[in-house]
């Protein structure tokens, strides 16, 4: 056991609210921070993007957690917006996961059995370049609690499911009374059991683990697992290993996914290590996912015969509870599917 204690909640530290208002979000105001330049992205190779559609937006936070001066560094490169994000690519899709047709009713998805994931968010703290939702028609999404009804209507109706995943966007970005509300509606629902919440705040914007947050996790009646969402070891530091801390000390269960990014993770001592920094603040490595082929994000994609050989090699450095299964969402099929083994490529 680790004999750190976790330090107090500090009731003066910024709001998450208020960091979330003080994301950056203008590309020239990130490369200042960073005492970068845009000459160093095209010697870099990486001419940048001006003005994308899905606009930069990282916390402070984050932000903090970059090395200046590195075109590279594989926090800003989750973040940066690349010309290669325009390049028409074959295969490359608006909505590769056929995620329309499992929506159930608006806000829900329903494609496995036992459990449905609810979009209980529109948005989130972070914009990820190679997100699998990027192009995901939010605006239709339920947005007020009224709206919540044909989805809580349609689980209430089907008692064969068990458990509901929040999702978005991400659903840390309701604030603790919504998420109270949602909460409290869904444990009336006597064949719920369990609660996954999929979420990244905590690794972007560690201020989001608050008091409220964790009473209401830990006096939840469901068994509550919360999943986050790191893809490099150098996001589990400082803040965020502290909040991961307080995730687990109230009793959840901790999971990690990510998803493996050329230039950011495709590394073996980068997944290693982010697999030892995870279970060492109690946080089990669950999915690495293979890149779901959706529209602008060609640049960040690692062909599964390389994906293979780095998990074997993990696997042949790390105990097996710290491996994560190597996955990839395809449409129609009634789970995840592991690729870890297959040959083929689709
Ligand atoms: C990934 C996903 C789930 C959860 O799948 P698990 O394998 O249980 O983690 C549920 N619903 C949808 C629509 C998903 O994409
Ligand atoms: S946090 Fe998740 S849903 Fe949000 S932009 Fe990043 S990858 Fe997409």
């Amino acid at each position: 056991m680790s004999a750190d204690p976790i330090p107090p909640l500090k009731t003066d530290s910024p709001r998450w609210s208020d960091q979330l208002v003080s994301a950056v979000r203008r590309l020239d105001d990130l490369l200042d921070r960073l005492g970068l330049e845009p000459a160093d992205f095209d010697s870099a190779g990486l001419p940048l993007l001006y003005n994308p559609e899905f606009p930069v937006f990282v916390p402070e936070s984050f932000l903090d957690r970059m090395e200046p001066g590195n075109p590279h560094d594989p926090l800003l490169l989750q973040v940066l917006p690349l010309g290669a994000e325009t390049k028409e690519v074959p295969g490359f899709l608006l909505d590769p996961l056929e995620e329309e047709a499992a929506r159930a009713v608006p806000g829900l998805l329903h494609k496995y059995q036992g459990r449905v994931l609810m979009i209980a968010a529109r948005s989130c703290a972070v914009n990820c370049r190679y997100c699998f939702r990027r192009n995901y028609p939010y605006q239709q999404e339920p947005s007020c609690l009224a709206d919540w009804e044909p989805a809580l209507d349609y689980i209430r109706s089907d008692n064969s499911i068990h458990e509901v995943i929040l999702s978005g966007g991400d659903p840390l970005m309701l604030t603790d009374v919504r998420l109270r509300e949602l909460h409290d509606l869904l444990s009336e629902i006597p064949h719920l059991t369990r609660l996954r919440i999929h979420t990244r705040l905590p690794i972007v914007l560690p201020s989001r683990v608050n008091a409220e947050l964790l009473s209401l996790l830990a006096s939840s009646r469901f068994s509550v697992v919360v999943v986050v969402h790191a893809n490099h070891p150098r996001e589990i530091i400082g803040d965020c290993a502290v909040g991961l801390s307080r995730l687990k000390q109230a009793g959840l269960s901790l999971l990690n996914q990510s998803v493996l990014l050329k230039g950011i993770n495709d590394n073996i001592d980068a997944l290693v290590e982010l697999s030892e920094r995870l279970v060492q603040e109690g946080v089990l490595p669950y999915y690495l996912h293979q890149l779901d082929r959706v529209k602008g994000v060609s640049h960040f994609e690692v062909l599964p015969q390389r994906g293979r050989e780095l998990i074997r090699e993990l696997r042949s450095r790390l105990p097996g509870y710290a491996v994560p299964r190597y996955v990839q969402e395809r449409p129609g099929e009634s789970a995840k599917t592991v690729i870890e083994f297959t040959e083929e490529w689709e």
